[in-house]
């Protein structure tokens, strides 16, 4: 699944990933935990080869439970912190380097390994797994986006919200490296006027066309109770 920041993306695929018993994996926390250590480390952010350089030394653990994703940075819990003002910031900046994305990209692949997943971000179908068997493009006004995102966030009023995604979904879809756009063969889901339960429920519809009548039956429904967590 892929998007824009405020789409519904997080909330959706942690959503779908429980319903039917499957992996979850967000990409975009990978992104934030690169940025969280270069941060931490002191690199100038302002010089991409300095990025490139460094890419490779963070130790980056992802935990896949749709229950409770947890996400590790050379052995210390990033969850809370790379959710921070700062890193949301920079973050954008970090993953334009191709050396970061390539090293990411090949760590998500490795963890998305067989498949059994539901994985969330900007290049998912377009770069990471582009044989996906289902592809979602999540869109929402950029109105509804930022009202989302400030719900969830204290301290910001909706106008700078949306100043402040505007600016972060223009660098991430104008950058040269993987930048986010909808995969050939993607379903766009417009969830301006949807609530949760509603994208989840169409996307498992879209999951059971794309597995055909024969596998229908027997599919767990749990991950009733969500709320719109951020994307
Ligand atoms: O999804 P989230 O908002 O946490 O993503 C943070 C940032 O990570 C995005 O704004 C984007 O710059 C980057 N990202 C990316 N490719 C992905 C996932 C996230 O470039 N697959």
């Amino acid at each position: 699944m892929d998007g824009p920041s405020g789409s519904g993306k997080s909330s959706a695929s942690r959503g779908v990933a429980k319903a039917l018993g499957l992996r979850y994996l967000d990409t975009g926390a990978m992104y934030r935990a690169m940025t969280w250590w270069m941060l931490r480390h002191g690199v100038d952010l302002a010089d991409s080869d300095a990025i490139a350089v460094r890419a490779v030394e963070p130790e980056i653990v992802s935990g896949t439970d749709p229950e409770g994703p947890t996400i590790h940075v050379d052995g210390v819990d990033v969850a809370s912190p790379i959710r921070e003002a700062e890193v949301t910031a920079s973050v954008s900046v970090v993953a334009a380097v191709p050396e970061v994305r390539s090293r990411l990209v090949a760590l998500q692949r490795e963890i998305i390994g067989a498949g059994d997943i539901v994985v969330e971000g900007r290049d998912i179908g377009t770069v990471v797994a582009p044989d996906a068997t289902l592809k979602v493009y999540l869109t929402a006004s950029a109105e509804a986006r930022a009202r989302r995102r400030h719900a969830e966030l204290a301290g910001t009023t909706v106008e700078a919200q949306q100043a402040a995604m505007a600016t972060r979904d223009r660098l991430d879809s104008t950058r040269r490296a993987d930048p986010l756009s909808m995969a050939a063969g993607a379903v766009e889901l417009d969830t301006t006027a949807l609530n949760l339960e509603e994208v989840i429920a169409e996307v498992l519809r879209l999951v059971e066309e794309r597995r055909g009548p024969a596998a229908k039956s027997g599919e767990p429904r749990r991950g009733r109770d969500h709320t719109y967590e951020r994307t």
